[in-house]
């Protein structure tokens, strides 16, 4: 049977394209199609614009700092309308790259949505049917707002990166990566932010002493953190005021992007605290782009979530079709998928099976300060096995002569049988650096008597990591 191609790929984000432009140079004739932007998420509306927002909100410091080391500076104040106009320039300067690399490689692009046909052929939204011996499903994730009456005036993180101005105050419900990374980055520009979090601690799954650490670090910074705290109803101030609640017309009117324009927001929580802000932010996790891409209609297994559901291969229950990235809600981080397509195209087309290593990835939270981490956490270390836990916590040189509060944590978890390092946890400024580092480290199985044989590098925060000499707990 002949095919218009031997791969579709649904999704122009990290993993799709690499998927597409590894498959390419193997000679195998590759269409990909995207609907939004190229790049996806973590070019768009994640990752690239995110960290460049940690850059423009480290900023605020600064200068109390310099004054503390001599220098003569100002407190400075931000311009939103500038820095977006730099932003917008940087993001279409990368799709450029995004889509040059995929015209290099000679993958056909279709900018346009795209649905699985049958397991053999997709449908673009223009009616034309294309052929694929295979089809690589890579079409990420969105933002999920709570199931809460007027959960729709509230923004979500794709928002943010679009809004005209900067909210005076902005309320935000959430407490995982995209909420204490939005928290800190909007605090640090200026915006006065309350979070809201249901749990009894922030970043859940994290180590539990490196979570205490950064959400002690945010309600030093100013952001007013209310752990245990669910919303019940959201609406204008006077509404929510006078004990009422159902959202008016006016907020579900106002068009999301722009709503720090439309006036303030309130909220009410299953306690009764009252809240009101310029803004609301839903930071509640993403769902799987699964909707209307016919995947169930032709036998792709989707799970609950509607996820798809794939072999260790990111094959799917019909074997022409493999899914990679978000939309399998595996480990939702940019480089997994790029290393999922990696893997794919490998297996594929260029015929060594390879299955996808998830185990031990490093993950950092871009919070201020950041906190990086790989492998098991004490608790989940100690339910699996005896540990032995090194960790110090210290000011830093640079804060500590600034007068700056700020600690720091450097943390490993070690097995007392193996001596094989379980995990590392670092609570830091630049801590997404220095994990990356460990990363390889305990990727190869490192000891702690591997890492107490490293020099030191003087004077650094991440030296602490191979000169702790006795465990702080055992057990
Ligand atoms: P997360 O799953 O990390 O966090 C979602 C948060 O929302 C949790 O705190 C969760 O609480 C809470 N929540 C979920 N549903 C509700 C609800 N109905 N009402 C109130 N709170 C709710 O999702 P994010 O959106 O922050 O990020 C999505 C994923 O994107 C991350 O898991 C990560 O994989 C990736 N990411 C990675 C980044 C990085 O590498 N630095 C940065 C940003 C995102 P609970 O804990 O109780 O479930």
């Amino acid at each position: 049977m002949t095919f218009d191609c031997d791969l579709f790929v649904i999704g122009g984000g990290s993993g799709g394209v690499r998927a597409a432009r590894m498959a390419a140079a193997t000679g195998a004739r590759v269409e990909l199609a995207e609907e939004s932007r190229m790049g996806g998420t973590c070019v768009i509306r994640g990752c690239v614009p995110k960290k460049l927002m940690v850059f423009a909100s480290s900023f605020r410091e600064m200068p109390a700092e310099a004054r503390a080391y001599g220098w003569s500076i100002p407190d400075g104040t931000f311009d939103w309308g500038a820095f977006r106009s730099s932003l917008d320039a940087e993001l279409d300067r990368l799709e450029g790259v995004y889509r040059r690399l995929l015209a290099g490689s000679g993958v056909t692009v279709h900018d346009q949505r795209a649905r699985v046909a049958d397991p053999h052929e997709v449908e673009l939204a223009d009616g034309r049917r294309i052929s694929a011996k295979h089809i690589l499903i890579a079409a990420g994730g969105r933002p999920e707002r709570p199931d809460l009456p007027g959960a729709e005036v509230g923004l979500v993180s794709d928002d943010i990166f679009r809004m005209e101005r900067l909210p005076a105050s902005m309320l935000i419900v959430g407490g995982g990566f995209i909420a204490c990374e939005m928290a800190c980055i909007l605090q640090g520009l200026g915006v006065q932010v309350t979070q809201f979090y249901r749990g009894a601690q922030i970043l859940r799954g994290f180590d539990s002493e490196a979570r205490g650490m950064v959400a002690e670090a945010m309600c030093g910074r100013g952001i007013d953190l209310h752990l245990g705290t669910t919303i019940e109803t959201i609406g204008l101030p006077d509404q929510i005021a006078a004990g009422r609640g159902l959202p008016v017309e006016e907020l579900r009117a106002a068009p999301v992007a722009l709503l720090p324009a439309s006036g303030p927001v309130a909220v009410r929580t299953v306690t009764g605290r009252n809240c009101q802000a310029d803004a609301i932010l839903f930071a509640t996790g993403r769902r799987p782009n699964t909707a209307g891409l016919g995947l169930a209609e032709i036998g792709v297994k989707l799970g609950r979530k509607g996820e798809v559901l794939v072999d260790s291969y990111s094959q799917t229950a019909v074997p022409s079709i493999y899914a990679i990235g978000d939309v399998t809600d595996r480990v939702n981080l940019t480089p997994v998928a790029i290393r999922e397509g990696m893997a794919f195209a490998r297996t594929v087309f260029e015929g060594v099976p390879t299955p996808v290593d998830h185990d031990l990835i490093p993950a950092a939270v871009f919070t201020q300060p950041e906190l990086g981490s790989i492998g098991l956490t004490e608790d989940d270390a100690r339910e699996a096995e005896e540990i032995e836990v090194y960790a110090t916590s210290f000011r830093p040189m640079r804060s500590a002569f600034a007068g700056v509060e700020d600690r720091v944590l450097m943390k490993l978890i070690v097995s007392a049988a193996s001596r094989k390092v379980l995990g590392c946890h670092i609570v830091a400024p630049e801590a997404g650096e220095m994990i990356q580092l460990a990363a390889i480290a305990i990727k190869m199985g490192a000891t702690k008597e591997d890492f107490d044989r490293t020099v030191a590098v003087h004077p650094t925060m991440a030296e602490e990591l191979v000169t702790m000499r006795s465990p702080v707990r055992r057990g």
